[in-house]
């Protein structure tokens, strides 16, 4: 490790040269307080920044071990204090020092979710920040003194306001990493209960805008309540006893009229697969880890699905029990969804009539009797879901404002009525009985099979150019080799850094796949051994700044294979 002068005379040596003399800088150096580390420099000043890591000892960081002895506390103090020190970047940081990205200084942004994540690690040695920095320059020459200002003055400030636990609030912390762990504990409590969702009294659903998912002012909110007969009480470790809507499992349906928030209560259910930062509004809002939003995606590619459970008879004999195609349509589309969410061992399926098929959804009597059962290839989800439950376990969310020909199959009934929730089954089951649809059942007497494709190498080519590429462009797009994956109807995936950790987990995986494994084991054995060594194993940088990852869930990971236009299945 070389000392802070060593990095200062190397700077003074290479002011005003061409930028690439900044490679000189490249290595670890000693700057009293904190440790650094120069692992990448940029080319130039237009490219992708400088990366480097800034590591204080424990010893001046000062962490209590209590803060990070689990990994669900361990996660939490990491994204406190990445959200800490993107705060301190922007109070702090000069930003622009000339071209391109001179004076910039980037740490990974976080959403309103709790991820783990490799932008800041915590171990009972040391803090370490893997940040970058546009290293400055005047046209492409280097602007060593720009540089050492950022090195020798910006970085010790940083470190001050964002790394130390004498400067943090602790009080913060504290809730930041109990609120953590009440999230977790609340998911595991849903199992033993028999729930799949739990929805807690004063939580805020509705968000600020579509484009943003910070919480609705309270006072323009309606805060969530339970309908009195779905309240459950759970003792929490840390927050103690919370009351809220328990909704078990079986069929739910959320029903009420348009603009009366039934949306924006699944939605919240959808994101309570994830834990939520304090003051989010859905911190409360929890729901088994392997719920799926289920919606149509016509265009989408399907390789060799079994949707035979929905669809049969397509025109011109297609099968439809490895069903493949280049562009699905509405309800083939939501179907292979279905298929392949039950594929990778989902339990909760989540369904929002505004994002679904019509035809897939509902098919009453009138429709039955004009268009006979031959000529219709669908079997309704209505016909399918009482299976999906009965022979799978496998549960449903579903919100329907449209058609009361599910009364019959529902478990439950829920009424959003002015965004109040009002447990209404009984009235439902009441009506059902009064007015009987007559529809003839056409789900036959089972589910039907879930078949394990088997994942093949041939068309996992991340190359373009002979060059591995591999990158997220922005939070639903992924650049895989010469394809270009489309992940904006995967609704639950919730920032970049996972759709760039889903990128590399692919090329990751790619040794797993022998011809014998499942899609769903490939995947597991992956998540696994992430889980071992942390989310660094995806970088081909050992031991150096890895990148910005974020840990996706495995049904966001299955979503982008099979969304891969070249991806292939024995
Ligand atoms: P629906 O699906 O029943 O048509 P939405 O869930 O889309 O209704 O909600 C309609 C509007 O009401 C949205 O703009 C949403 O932000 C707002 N909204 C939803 N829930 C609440 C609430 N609890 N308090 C205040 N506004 C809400
Ligand atoms: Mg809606």
């Amino acid at each position: 490790m070389k000392s802070k002068d060593y990095l200062g005379s190397t700077l003074k040596r290479i002011e005003g040269k061409g930028y690439k003399a900044y490679k000189d800088i490249q290595g670890s150096y000693d700057l009293k307080d904190f440790e650094l580390y120069i692992d990448y420099v940029q080319g130039d000043p237009f490219a992708s920044p400088t990366r480097l890591r800034v590591r204080v000892p424990q010893k001046r960081a000062g962490f209590p071990q209590r803060l990070f002895t689990s990994r669900v506390r361990r996660t939490a103090l990491e994204d406190y204090l990445t959200r800490e020190f993107a705060g301190a970047i922007h109070r702090v940081a000069k930003r622009s020092r000339g071209a391109g990205k001179s004076g910039l200084i980037f740490i990974d942004p976080c959403s309103q979710e709790i991820l783990e994540r490799t932008s800041m690690v915590v171990t009972p040695d040391y803090v370490e920040a893997r940040i970058s920095m546009g290293l400055p320059a005047q046209g492409r020459r280097v602007l060593a003194r720009e540089a050492a200002d950022m090195f020798f003055k910006e970085l010790p400030l940083l470190v001050r306001e964002a790394l130390l636990y004498e400067t943090l609030d602790s009080e913060k912390i504290r809730a930041h990493g109990e609120g953590n762990e009440d999230q977790e504990y609340l998911r595991g409590e849903l199992q033993k209960r028999g729930l799949v969702s739990f929805v807690g009294n004063d939580s805020i659903l509705p968000r600020k805008s579509g484009a943003s998912d910070l919480p609705m002012n309270r006072e323009e909110a309606v805060p969530f309540t339970s309908p009195r007969d779905l309240e459950v009480e759970v003792d929490l470790p840390n927050a103690g006893k919370v009351k809220g809507m328990g909704i078990p499992s079986g069929i739910t349906l959320i029903v009420g009229g348009g603009y009366h928030g039934k949306s924006t209560l699944l939605r919240a259910v959808e994101r309570g697969v994830y834990n939520h930062v304090p003051g989010d509004g859905r911190e409360r809002v929890v729901t088994l880890e392997d719920a799926v939003k289920i919606r149509a995606e016509d265009g989408r590619k399907v390789e060799k699905v079994n949707i035979s459970p929905f669809i049969n008879n397509l025109p011109f004999h297609k099968g439809t029990v490895g069903f493949s195609t280049e562009e699905a349509s509405g309800s083939t589309s939501q179907a292979a969804n279905i298929m392949e969410s039950l594929e990778m061992g989902s339990r909760l399926l989540l369904l929002d009539e505004d994002t679904s098929a019509t035809n897939f959804m509902i098919r009453d009597v009138r429709m039955q009797s004009l268009v006979s059962r031959d000529k219709e290839p669908i079997t309704p989800f209505i016909d399918k879901v009482k299976h999906l439950y009965n022979d799978l376990g496998v549960s449903t969310i579903l919100v329907l404002g449209g058609s009361g020909d599910y009364f019959d199959a529902a478990d439950r009934v829920i009424m959003m009525d002015e965004y109040c929730a009002l447990e209404v089954t009984s009235r439902a089951k009441e009506i059902a009985h009064q007015y009987q649809t007559k529809r003839k059942q056409e789900g036959g007497e089972e589910f039907g099979d879930i078949i394990h494709r088997i994942p093949l190498k041939k068309g996992l080519d991340p190359t373009r150019k002979g060059k591995t590429k591999i990158s997220a462009r922005g939070l639903s797009s992924l650049q895989f080799g010469r394809q270009e994956v489309d992940l904006s109807m995967v609704e639950q995936l919730v920032d970049v850094s996972q759709t760039r950790a889903i990128g590399d987990i692919m090329y990751f995986s790619a040794h797993l796949i022998d011809g014998k494994r499942t899609l769903n084991e490939v995947i597991e054995i992956t998540l696994d051994q992430i889980e071992k060594q942390g989310l660094d194993l995806l970088s081909p940088f050992r031991g150096q700044h890895p990148g910005e990852y974020a840990l996706p869930r495995k049904y966001e990971i299955a979503a982008a294979f099979n969304r891969l236009r070249t991806f292939h299945t024995l």
